[in-house]
């Protein structure tokens, strides 16, 4: 983007003094502050491009690079990196120069306070999937909006400063001193109509939905921040954010611990006694697991890298499967003939070889 030419937005010639040149900005400060130009984001870029040319010719050194070299001798980078102006100020710079030039008294001038709307904090519950690979939620939030048909007008008390100026005689004679506005609270602007509902400062509570990205990796406890999505400021200036904290949902199955995680698995007697296939949920999906014939209960199955992608390595955690042979508790008349049978002929006893792992091996096991 061509930049226009410094002396031309101020309307001076090169050839003005210093004192030329603070007036032609005031002029223009006035003419397009942001105050006077509400929404108009024209007279704001105005606003914005003559701070930047006063920014350069009221320095003598900037001012120099700039009659010698144009816009490349004053913006970064371009001229040795002599401190060269980066272009594009952003409304508080251009407030804070405002001391100088109007003497602290011009409207916006550095006591105004940032009108920004509150921070919301709400709570999203995320399942074990979700945390894993990400997810967006839309939820609705109640948030403080600026009322339709909401008008402000300049403060009265401070014309827009947000500022007030009490002069007080002491013994070392008059003393100025500043406070934030008392009406205002140092906005600058109070509520002209409010509509019914809304508060004081034209703020009403209504319902927004809001989507919301979920990156992957997500854990209980992170905040995410959502900018912009908070309250709304009163008057303009910008809303607050949105943070979004995040919960572990229970999950009746699957258990974590760490990096790891746990489910429990039932079998029956015969497919613990014959071998069995089974499909277990895991956080990618369904997963095929083999129990051996002969699985004694209590046995534990990793699967490796099927727990959580690990937050701070590049590594991923286990699945555990406990497996737990069921007893039958209701038997029908053949199943009591066929295991009363097994027990008289002393054909089904326990036998185990001495090579069985505790339950303290096991949990030495899985830590190994
Ligand atoms: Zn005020």
């Amino acid at each position: 983007m061509s930049k226009r030419d410094y002396y031309e937005i101020l309307e001076v010639s090169k050839s003005a003094s210093a004192d030329e040149i603070k007036k032609a900005y005031r002029k223009m400060a006035i003419k397009y502050h942001p105050d006077k130009n509400p929404g108009d984001s024209a007279a704001e870029e105005k606003f914005k491009e003559a701070a930047e040319a006063y920014e350069v010719l009221s320095d003598d050194n900037k001012k120099a690079r700039y009659d010698q070299y144009g816009h490349a001798g004053v913006d970064n980078g371009g001229f040795g990196g002599g401190g060269g102006f980066g272009g594009g100020m952003n409304m508080e710079d251009i407030f804070s120069q405002f001391g100088d030039i109007f003497g602290g008294h011009f409207g916006g001038g550095q006591q105004r306070q940032q009108t920004r709307g509150t921070n919301l904090r709400v709570r999203i519950k995320l399942n074990l999937a979700e945390m894993v690979s990400g997810t967006q939620k839309t939820i609705k939030v109640k948030k403080m909006k600026m009322a339709a048909g909401a008008t402000s007008k300049t403060c009265p008390t401070c014309n827009g400063t947000g500022v007030q100026v009490k002069v007080m005689n002491t013994m070392f004679g008059q003393m100025q001193t500043q406070a934030h506005c008392s009406t205002c609270q140092g906005i600058g602007k109070v509520a002209d109509k409010i509509p019914a509902g809304a508060n004081a400062q034209g703020l009403i509570k209504e319902d927004e939905e809001v989507t919301i990205n979920i990156p992957a990796g997500a854990r209980e406890g992170i905040q995410l921040n959502v900018r912009g999505k908070g309250n709304d400021a009163p008057f303009g200036g910008a809303a607050g954010d949105l943070l979004v904290v995040i919960e572990e949902e229970t999950d009746a199955t699957i258990k974590r611990e760490g990096d790891n995680l746990h489910q429990e698995l039932y079998i029956s007697f015969a497919e613990a006694a014959l071998g069995t296939h089974k499909e277990i949920p895991t956080v990618g999906g369904k997963v095929k697991i083999k129990v051996d014939p002969g699985t004694q209960s209590g046995k534990i199955l990793r699967l490796s890298g099927k727990g959580l992608p690990s937050i701070d390595s590049y590594g991923k955690g286990d699945m555990f499967v406990h497996i737990n042979v069921w007893t039958p508790q209701h038997l029908s008349k053949e199943q009591r003939e066929f295991f009363e049978n097994q027990l008289s002929s002393g054909e089904m006893v326990a036998e185990p070889s001495g090579q069985e792992k505790t339950f303290f091996d096991k949990v030495r096991d899985l830590f190994n």
